[in-house]
Formats: structure tokens, C-alpha cells, sequence
């Protein structure tokens, strides 16, 4: 019997070889493939009027046919010119070489003609259109297709699939009442296959409202340690200790960050906390008070960081800040050594050490704590919801803080975090200057190194960052080892550059950011690796080339690696693709320093579909709904959940089993991921 959860290879018409490429689209199951929804549809009874029809977008047409002449050229093509007429204009139909096609139309019969028109003030043409009868009043079904599998092929094999199979209703009928949602059985059939258009919209708006639900009340269920007891509560924040271990005097608005942290740590009940505030405010600080807070009171905190080298660079934050103290502090990343790594999670686990900083490696099953009450994750949008979840999980309802740079816009932010308290970083600490930012070609090039060479004179200290060449990572490395070794050779033989660039092991990054945060490197040259966290107040002049493959907000993380300390900064792009999308996309970096502002107008470029893509927020990327046009569903999906949650904590009721197991496979994938 065919399930949900049958392996998509035992599906009639598919088999092994197809089980492939369906897997390869992310089916693999027959339950998958029947949420797999079109990408478009082809409305065959959304018909339009010949003379009034927009031109050069896909419109269709019902038109009787005329005539129907055929020419030969030289070329071996014959070409078919269709003329034929509605109530409004004539037009004509051009097929390239489809006899068969050609030769079925019959004169004096009305077709539908779907296709994109052109044409001028008299004259309408259409070239390759699809053509049916005129009866035809479905609307068809398009799927994103490949090279491997046609769209028609996808249509086929959900058909049988929804003769096949039933798919369990995941939403109670009790909500489904109160939302004016059609079942799932009919919501699979017409999203599919829509009867018209009132019922495509119907399935649609089920579907949508499902998807965000799902999402919602798993993100609910995340948070559901709320109302539990913390396991560990600071009772003293030791906040004037940790001052006199800090080179300078915090914000005021590091300060009022931390306070409202540890009133959360205080409570009794777990932080659940994102600390937002922008490249360059001092995130990091706040973490490293919390964490002695944590230490002086006993327990352990662990703090993990996106990537390798800002694992270590936090390492030794740390270390520098906490040398007197007698708290013990370790790296944990996956190319720690094993013998090592054994020691480490040895001391962990007997509570021998205080705070470990890692990158994901700290979530393995094998790494347990003995007592751990502080969990943060940095950068947090570079993590999925669950694995900031899986870290949590190892201690005793620890106090979470979750920090990142990526604002989100305004109220979606609020929704999405939903489950966090927030608290804003809203100020740079004194003295920093701003930063001045170029936009230039690359015939600039000779001017731009000799602007550099001028800040390695004084002693300052610079980054390179290197073109994108190809969407391949080992390309764009081989580009930045040759990019080094020409200006090592070349230009720059003088000075002092290092390479650094994702490929590398982490002992080799070690090593090259260390030489470069104690100044021995002058000017670095890398590829995206430096992206986060990376910082050396030195640098202080940034070039970036090939500006143009950049997404804003990479551009302004980069960027984020200067400016950071008492010396003026300058940032200069390079690129010679002018074109106008580019030129708006970089005056935008050129004329804002504030993240906030670029995200915003960022989002004004490109719509939020684009900017809201799974990568910005850690959720699960939407088949169906659009966080950002949804947001309303979005909400109201948000109190279904809640309520829901409030008669059914662990959703044991029968009748929502189905939700359950989805929210359960929701999760599964992105633990894979
Ligand atoms: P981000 O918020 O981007 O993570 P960091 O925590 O890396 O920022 O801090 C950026 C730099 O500012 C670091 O060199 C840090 O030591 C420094 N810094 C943080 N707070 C202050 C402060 N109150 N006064 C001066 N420098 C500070
Ligand atoms: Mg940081």
C-alpha cells in the first residue's frame, strides 16, 4: 500500500533511474511529491481580447482560425502562419516546422492560443503558442522542471499519486471551521489541478495558511520550556568585576543590554533572548559578561559561532579578558585534534571547564556538560531555529541569548522571533570614525594600491577582498591564490600579505589571523571567510572586488571589518559591470552605514521574497506561503498555534496526530541540512 512516506520509487511510472531525479528536487517520498506544487499555472480560462491583450507577456487567446499557410525556407524550417480572428482583431499564429500541429487545426474552428503577443497598432502576432481546443477550460499545472524531467512528466506522475493516495488531514477540523480552510484532500487535488479559479484559490489559501501553521506551532513548540523552571539562576551579576577586566568603558546601551539580561537570569525562568544590534556595536562583550555572570555563579556557558575562525577569534577574547580570574575557557571545533578534543569533552563533561566556544561541532551528540546554564549562539541567522534548539537541549533549561547583525524588518522581525525577548544594541562605542565609501572601476586599480600602500606606511592595516569569479568555491579560491600571488610578487613585494580563504584547515586560518591581528600581516587578502565577526581594529582600508557579485548585505558585513576602531576608515568597490540594477544596488552601500537602512532599502530593490530567502533567518525555506506577503496568515497562524498549544501541549490529541508528525518532518529536514 502506498503512504506518505513511501519511497517515491515505488510510485507507478517512476522507478529507479527517476527515483533520482525526483530525489534530487528534494522528493523522495510519495507524500513529497504531492507537496510538490507548481511553480506557475497555464489559465486556459483566463481569456483576453486580441486587440486589447498586453503584449510580450504570456497571454491567451480564443481565436478562430482563417487560413493556415505554409512557407518553405531555405533553411529546411517550414514555417506555418495561422491567421486567424476574435471578436476584436485578427492574428497570426506562427509554428516553426509542426506539422502535425499545423495540419490539425481545422478552418472556421475556434482554439485558445496561449503565448506571448507582439506587434504593432494593426497587427498582432503570436510565435509558438500553445494551442488547444477552444473547449478547454482547465488550468494547467506547471511545475518547476529540468533537463531530466519535463513539467508534463512531474503532472503525470502527482496524478497518480493523488489517485494513489489520501494524505492525512493535519488540521482539526475545529480550526479549519474557524479559518474557512478547505480540507487537505481537496487543497492537494486543486492546487494541482484546479477545477477554476475560486477553487485553485481556496487550496491556496489552505495550503498557505497550513504551512505557516506548521511552522508556527513549531517554532511554539521550540520555546516550549517557557513556563519551566531555569535550571541554574544567577543571583549576583557581578557586572562592576567584569568592568574592571574591559581595556575600555562600555555603552551605555551594552550596559543597558546586559541588565536586561540578567533580570531575565535573575527571574527563575530561562532567558530566551536576541540581542540585535549592528556590525561593529559590541555584541560581543555583552556575551562575555553574561558568561562570567555564569561562571561566578557556578554553572557553565557555551558559545557557538558560524564559523572556524570566529570560534577562535571569540576563543581569545575571552582568554585575554578572563586571564586572572580562574575561569577556564576552551575551543572546540572540529579540527581541534582528537586526543584533544577527548580532553575537552572530558572536562566538559566533569565541569572541569567553564566556557567553550565552538563552531556546530559543540551540538554532536557525544559533547555533554555538567552543569550548563548559558547557551549563546552568535550570528545566529546563519543557524537553523534548531540547532540553536540542539545546543539548548544539552543543559537543564539553560538561559539562551541568540545574537545577530541581520535586522529584520520591522514587525516580520517580531513575528518571527516571536519566541525571543529583544533587546537592541543601539549605539557604537566612542570614537569610532566613520567610514568613507568609493564606488570605482577597475581602471582605478593602480590609484587604489598606491591609496593602500599609504595606509601600510603609517602602520595601518588593510584587507583584500577577492573577486567572485564562479559560483564554485575551489575557483574562487584558485582566483585568490593567484590575486595573492601577484601582488606579493608584483605590486606589493615590499609588504607584508597573507592569504586566507575557507579551504584552508583551521590550524593554517589560525595561524594567518593571528599574524594579522598582531600586525605582521599588512594587508590580507581573502576571499568571503573574513565575512563575520572577523575583527582587528588596525584594518582600516577594505577593498572589494567584483562589488557587483556581492548581496548588500554581505557587502555591508564585509565592510563591517573596518571602522572599527579610532582611525578613519575607507571602503572602496570595485566594479565594471555599470549596469543600472548594479549601480542602484551599490549607491545604497556607498550612502548608508547603517544596517538597518540597508536592509530596508535593500528590501525596497528587491522585494522581500528575494531578501527574506532561508538564509537570512534560519527557518525552513516556504514551499507555498511568502513570510513577507503572509504576513498577515503569518500572525494569524501564530494565535492558532498558541491556542492550540494552551488545550494540547504536546499535541497527544488524536486529532492532531497529522500535525504533529509534520511539524516532526518539518524538523527532521532541517536537521539534515
Ligand atoms: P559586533 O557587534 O559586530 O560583534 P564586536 O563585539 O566584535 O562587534 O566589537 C567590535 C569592536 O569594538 C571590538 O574590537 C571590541 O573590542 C570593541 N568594543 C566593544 N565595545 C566597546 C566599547 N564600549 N568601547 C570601545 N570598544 C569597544
Ligand atoms: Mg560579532
Amino acid at each position: 500500500m502506498i503512504t506518505a512516506s513511501t519511497d517515491i520509487k515505488y510510485l507507478k511510472g517512476v522507478g529507479e533511474k527517476r527515483a533520482v531525479v525526483l530525489k534530487n528536487k528534494g522528493i523522495d517520498t510519495v507524500g513529497a511529491l504531492l507537496r510538490y506544487y507548481p511553480r506557475d499555472y497555464l489559465d486556459w480560462t483566463d481569456i483576453k481580447p486580441i486587440n486589447t491583450a498586453p503584449l510580450f507577456e504570456k497571454v491567451c487567446v480564443k481565436a478562430k482560425v482563417l487560413r493556415v499557410d505554409a512557407e518553405q525556407k531555405r533553411s529546411g524550417i517550414t514555417i506555418y502562419s495561422v491567421i486567424c480572428e476574435d471578436e476584436t482583431a485578427q492574428m497570426t499564429a506562427v509554428l516553426f516546422n509542426q506539422k502535425f500541429l499545423a495540419e490539425s487545426l481545422r478552418v472556421g474552428r475556434e482554439y485558445l492560443f496561449y503565448g506571448s503577443l507582439s506587434g504593432g497598432f494593426l497587427f498582432r502576432k503570436m510565435s509558438s503558442p500553445k494551442i488547444v481546443p477552444a473547449y478547454n477550460n482547465s488550468i494547467e499545472p506547471i511545475y518547476p522542471a529540468g533537463r531530466d524531467m519535463s513539467s508534463k512528466q512531474i503532472k503525470n506522475l502527482i496524478k497518480t499519486a493523488i489517485a494513489s493516495l489520501k494524505l492525512p488531514e493535519t488540521l482539526n477540523e475545529e480550526i479549519r471551521e474557524r479559518n474557512g480552510l478547505c480540507s487537505l484532500e481537496y487543497a492537494i487535488q486543486n492546487i494541482h489541478f484546479p477545477l477554476n479559479r475560486e477553487a485553485f484559490l481556496k487550496a491556496q489559501k489552505r495550503l498557505v495558511f497550513e504551512e505557516l501553521f506548521v511552522l508556527r506551532t513549531g517554532l511554539a513548540l521550540l520555546k516550549s520550556r517557557e513556563g519551566k523552571k531555569a535550571g541554574y539562576v544567577i543571583k549576583q551579576g557581578f557586572l562592576s568585576d567584569f568592568k574592571k577586566l574591559l581595556p575600555f568603558s562600555m555603552t551605555s546601551a551594552q550596559e543597558r543590554v546586559i541588565k536586561e539580561c540578567m533580570r531575565d537570569m535573575f527571574s527563575g525562568y530561562p532567558m530566551n533572548r536576541l540581542v540585535q544590534g549592528d556590525v561593529g556595536s559590541g555584541k560581543t562583550v555583552i556575551a562575555a559578561a553574561l558568561m562570567y555572570a555564569a561562571s561566578k555563579n557556578g554553572f557553565q556557558s557555551a558559545m557557538m559561532a558560524p564559523t572556524e575562525i570566529l570560534s577562535i577569534q571569540h576563543y581569545k577574547t575571552l582568554l585575554k579578558l578572563t586571564e586572572k580570574t580562574g575561569i577556564k575557557c576552551a575551543l572546540l571545533t572540529s579540527s581541534v585534534k582528537k586526543r584533544e578534543k577527548e580532553r575537552i569533552k572530558e572536562a566538559l563533561k566533569n565541569g572541569e571547564i567553564d566556557v567553550v566556544v565552538g563552531t556546530h561541532s559543540l551540538i554532536t551528540s557525544d559533547v555533554e556538560f555538567n552543569k550548563l546554564g548559558f547557551v549563546v549562539t552568535d550570528e545566529q541567522h546563519r543557524f537553523g531555529v534548531n540547532q540553536r534548539g540542539s545546543l539548548a537541549s544539552k543543559g537543564d533549561n539553560p538561559h539562551t541569548l541568540v545574537m545577530s547583525a541581520t535586522p529584520i524588518p520591522g514587525t516580520l522581525g517580531l513575528i518571527l522571533y516571536g519566541d525571543l525577548d529583544i533587546s537592541i544594541v543601539d549605539e557604537y562605542p566612542a570614537g569610532r570614525q566613520k567610514i568613507d565609501t568609493y564606488l570605482v572601476d577597475t581602471s582605478y586599480r593602480p590609484r587604489i594600491y598606491n591609496y593602500i600602500k599609504k595606509f601600510l606606511k603609517e602602520g595601518r592595516q588593510g584587507y583584500i577582498v577577492c573577486p567572485l569569479v564562479s559560483e564554485r568555491e575551489e575557483v574562487d579560491i584558485t582566483s585568490a591564490k593567484e590575486y595573492y600571488v601577484n601582488l606579493s610578487q608584483g605590486e606589493f613585494k615590499e609588504y607584508k600579505l597573507g592569504l586566507l580563504h575557507g579551504k584552508m584547515t583551521s590550524k593554517e586560518k589560525e595561524e594567518v589571523m593571528t599574524r594579522f591581528a598582531e600586525g605582521e600581516i599588512q594587508l590580507l587578502i581573502a576571499t568571503t571567510v573574513i565575512e563575520v565577526g572577523i575583527d582587528v581594529p588596525n584594518a582600516v582600508i577594505m577593498v572589494i572586488e567584483n562589488a557587483e557579485r556581492f548581496g548588500l548585505s554581505a557587502l555591508h558585513q564585509l565592510r563591517g571589518r573596518i571602522g572599527r576602531g579610532e582611525y578613519k576608515s575607507d571602503c572602496i568597490l570595485v566594479t565594471d559591470n555599470a549596469s543600472e540594477d548594479t549601480l542602484k544596488r551599490l549607491e545604497i552601500i556607498k550612502n548608508n552605514i547603517d544596517g538597518f537602512k540597508i536592509a530596508d532599502e535593500d528590501l525596497k530593490l528587491r522585494g522581500p521574497g528575494d531578501f527574506l530567502g532561508s538564509r537570512q533567518h534560519g527557518l525552513p525555506p516556504m514551499k507555498i506561503a511568502d513570510l513577507f506577503a503572509d504576513r498577515d496568515v503569518l500572525e494569524l497562524a501564530g494565535k492558532e498555534a498558541k491556542y492550540l498549544l494552551q488545550n494540547d501541549p504536546d499535541l497527544s490529541k488524536t486529532e492532531n496526530l497529522n500535525l504533529k508528525a509534520e511539524i516532526i518532518e518539518l524538523y527532521k529536514k532541517l536537521n539534515k541540512e
